[in-house]
């Protein structure tokens, strides 16, 4: 099959190509959206990533131009109007899990940095600067953390959170009661925020879970609370949260994910001008750690990825079921 791959960096062709058999795929590097459509033409299927624009105008470009699938190669797909490739009558398959370990491990990494100040030891000892001062932390151990989201990533986060000795708390739409067995708690959103040290955000985005924290769920958070979010930029209202660092009740942001990331993350811009205001007020927080959606970039991770997407994309050519198939449902339907 033809196959045209937008956004694409060295380790998507590297793995991608290690593991293609017989597919014609040219490699992009440019984003998709309304602008960059047109670059699709002559192939039958597009692949993306979390960044591309799949809105109702570029899906129907897309179909213009023959493409008849689009292969996530993620697994969130609320940058895609389902509804859209519903009516184009394209299908949309995705990644549902490649290594939930990754991004659980990600967080804790964020937890663990912006609590011991790791990045700054680490500058500090380089320049021969051997002092303690403003370096101080706290014990993770007996520290409530709070889980929102707990599927795949945030079951596997709540379990590496256990094995510190904290007291574990969550919120779900679907509880699971396996988390349940091993000591976890689950509570009412404003109850979780109430009660925890930590809390991070591992839930899809949804319009139900967009500012899922926001300037008034924010009031419930604890003074001095770390805030970790792994999952989606815009689950967390940004404004919001530079005002609560403003004001000292936010006690530290570790986010690895942004609200407008889409022009900024997985690119080189040290040498440009970086327009955007929000982003630069948080960098210069001394108690925020962010990094540019890098949770899933494990190699294991990419194996999985390029391996299921290609699976994926043989599946739909020789007219066999897609099991990773993301089904349209319209609002209101039964899931
Ligand atoms: P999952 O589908 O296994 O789990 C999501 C959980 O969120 C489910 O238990 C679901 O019931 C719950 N949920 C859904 N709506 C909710 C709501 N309104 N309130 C509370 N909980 C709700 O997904 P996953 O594999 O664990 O991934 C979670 C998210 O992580 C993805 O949606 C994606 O946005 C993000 N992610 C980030 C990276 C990264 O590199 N940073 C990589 C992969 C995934």
């Amino acid at each position: 099959m033809n196959i045209a791959f937008f956004n694409t960096k060295s380790y998507d062709q590297q793995y991608f190509d290690q593991f293609n058999k017989g597919h014609e795929i040219t490699y992009l590097p440019v984003p998709l959206n309304e602008r960059t459509a047109s670059l699709a033409a002559g192939n039958e299927a597009i692949c993306c990533f979390v960044n591309d624009r799949m809105n109702a105008e570029t899906i129907q470009q897309l179909k213009a131009f023959g493409i008849r699938l689009i292969a996530l190669r993620c697994a969130g797909f609320n940058n895609v109007d389902l509804e859209a490739a519903a009516r184009a009558g394209m299908k949309v398959v995705r990644v549902p899990a490649y290594s939930p370990y990754a991004v659980a491990e990600h967080a804790v990494a964020l937890i663990l940095a912006l609590n011991r100040k790791t990045h700054k030891a680490y500058n500090r000892v380089r320049e021969g600067n051997f002092s303690l001062e403003r370096l101080m932390g706290f014990d993770i151990h007996g520290k409530t953390v709070g889980v929102i989201g707990t599927g795949k990533i945030g079951a596997l986060f709540a379990g590496i959170i256990k094995g510190f000795g904290s007291r574990v708390v969550a919120y779900d739409i679907y509880p699971d009661t396996a988390l349940i067995q091993q000591g976890v708690t689950y509570l009412k959103l404003d109850e979780l925020l109430k009660q925890s040290d930590i809390v991070s955000l591992h839930c899809p985005l949804t319009p139900e879970t967009k500012y899922i924290i926001n300037k008034d769920s924010i009031k419930n958070m604890k003074k001095g609370a770390m805030l970790i979010n792994t999952s989606r930029g815009a689950l967390i209202e940004t404004n919001a949260v530079v005002a609560a660092l403003k004001s000292h009740h936010l006690g530290y942001l570790g986010i690895d994910v942004y609200e407008q990331e889409e022009k900024l993350f997985f690119s080189d811009l040290s040498e440009t001008i970086i327009e955007d205001d929000v982003l630069m007020r948080l960098m210069s927080f001394p108690n925020v750690l962010i990094t540019s959606h890098q949770g899933f970039f494990t190699e294991e991770a990419l194996t999985q990825i390029a391996q299921t997407t290609l699976e994926n994309i043989s599946a739909f050519e020789q007219g066999k079921k897609l099991a990773n198939e993301v089904i349209y449902q319209p609002a209101g339907a039964k899931a």
